[in-house]
């Protein structure tokens, strides 16, 4: 079993010691436990590392347990059947004990091979090199092993960049990270625009925890994010969808989206949800506070929160202006109103990616909203039984509660899900009998024909 004191880089370290922090094993993940005790009784040294140990540290549930060793992927690979490498900007071992991923990562340094690339360098170019950055300092491959010390410099934020160690229940500190979680402060680890131009979601990371933690973003880290907020074009649409998802899914949206209307990386992110908020009638932007609201009590309740709907409230501020500016009056099936939608979805798309299957849900909550508030007999039972029905329910409720006169629909469907049968045949009883109007409009339009 390694000893602490003799890994390199180790002296570079405040210890703190059992007795003066509060993390307690009982705290720690079962599982990620088992990792740490593994790798260490094969002989590498690890570490809990990252949200984990500061969450624990500030009495906040972690998210996750993200590890850190001296041992290679490969290496860590052969002791877990369970494990699979992936990654290959920055390649990471993934853990699996069900539901539950472990992340482990091994040691980096600072790249000391550096190969400029070009933004148009080929995969193929960069498969055989451990690390490279663009001419504008941005890292696009970070696999360069090194001491821990070299490690908790290449962390984002001081406070994600402590070090838990069951070797006699220390945590390690490399940066004033335990001053600056005292002080409830967010700081870049060096000079934060050299770390931002090396990555650029480091921006976004700043706000996410900031938003979720309650703490400042120190100025010197804060500072420079106004004006390189435009590199985040620079990361593929596919990362700025996990990272919006990250944002509005951390038991803080609400806050996250008063960071970002401060902020111009909102442009890079949701430019036209923010455009349109500008202009837009007050029950829209109350609509889009009220499912930030909505997604945080879920997230308190251990509710899922699902992207798409997270997404059909985000983009209903851009929907309802393109649908006004189109003369678009239902939100329905017909092809007008789905070129709308289709055309509010694709603006975003070159911002953040969003997976098909979830743009898709998330239109399927926008053209149930007619089928809800212009209700008719024959297409009840469809729209009760369509599997988007509970969130374009839900969405209708925030609409009416965001301050839009829908004819008590959101009621409606209330008492029509859960009344009893006679409760459902009164509300049916008030219905348009639309059935008979039809037929006897078919039966009309018939003669007509044959006329
Ligand atoms: P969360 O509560 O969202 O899991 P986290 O801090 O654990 O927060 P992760 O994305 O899980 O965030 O990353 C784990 C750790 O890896 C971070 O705490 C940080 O030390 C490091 N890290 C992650 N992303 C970056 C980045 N873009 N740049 C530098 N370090 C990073
Ligand atoms: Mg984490």
């Amino acid at each position: 079993m390694p000893n602490l004191k003799d890994l390199p880089g180790v002296e570079q370290a405040q210890v703190i010691d059992r007795d003066q922090h509060p993390i307690s094993r009982q705290d720690i993940s079962p599982n990620a436990l088992k990792v740490l005790y593994r790798l260490t009784s094969a002989g590498y040294s690890s570490f809990l590392v990252g949200g984990g140990v500061r969450d624990l540290l500030l009495d906040n549930k972690p998210k996750d347990f993200d590890v850190a060793t001296d041992a290679t992927p490969e290496e860590i690979k052969q002791l877990f059947r369970n494990a699979r490498i992936i990654g290959r900007r920055f390649r990471i071992v993934h853990v699996r004990y069900g539901r539950e991923i472990i992340e482990v990562t091994t040691f980096r340094a600072a790249p000391d091979k550096q190969l400029e690339v070009s933004d148009k360098s080929s995969r193929k170019q960069l498969q055989n090199i451990d690390s490279a950055q663009t001419r504008e300092g941005m890292i696009v491959r970070d696999n360069v092993y090194g001491r821990i010390d070299e490690d908790a410099a290449r962390r984002d934020f001081t406070i994600n960049a402590l070090y838990y160690t069951t070797d006699g229940f220390k945590l390690l500190d490399f940066c004033g990270a335990m001053a600056d979680i005292e002080d409830r402060s967010i700081r870049m680890i060096g000079d934060a625009t050299e770390r931002y131009r090396e990555d650029p979601v480091r921006m976004l990371r700043a706000l996410r925890f900031s938003a979720k933690l309650g703490f400042d973003i120190a100025p010197e880290t804060a500072s420079p994010i106004e004006d390189l907020a435009d590199l985040l074009t620079s990361i593929s649409p596919a990362r700025l969808f996990d990272e919006v998802v990250k944002l509005f899914s951390s038991g803080h949206a609400e806050s996250t989206f008063t960071l970002l209307i401060e902020s111009r990386v909102r442009e890079f992110i949701l430019g036209p949800t923010f455009e349109a908020l500008e202009c837009c009638e007050p029950q829209v932007f109350r609509l889009v506070e009220l499912a930030m609201k909505n997604t945080d009590l879920r997230i308190a309740d251990d509710k899922s929160v699902t992207p798409y709907f997270l997404f059909a409230a985000l983009l209903w501020p851009p929907l309802r202006l393109t649908m006004k500016q189109a003369g678009v009056e239902s939100m329905n099936s017909s092809s007008q109103f789905i070129d709308v939608a289709n055309q509010t979805i694709s603006n975003q798309l070159s911002l953040t990616a969003i997976p098909k299957r979830i743009s898709y849900a998330s239109r399927e909550i926008w053209e149930l909203q007619n089928r809800l508030t212009h209700r008719a007999h024959r297409t009840i039972d469809a729209t009760l039984n369509h599997p988007r029905f509970r969130a374009a329910y839900d969405f209708l409720l925030l609409r009416e509660a965001a301050g839009e006169s829908l004819g008590e629909s959101g009621e409606w469907w209330t008492v029509y899900q859960f009344g009893d049968t006679t409760q459902r045949d009164e509300l049916l009883e008030q219905l348009p009998n639309t059935r008979r109007k039809r037929r006897r409009k078919r039966r009309s339009s018939a003669s007509n024909n044959s006329d």
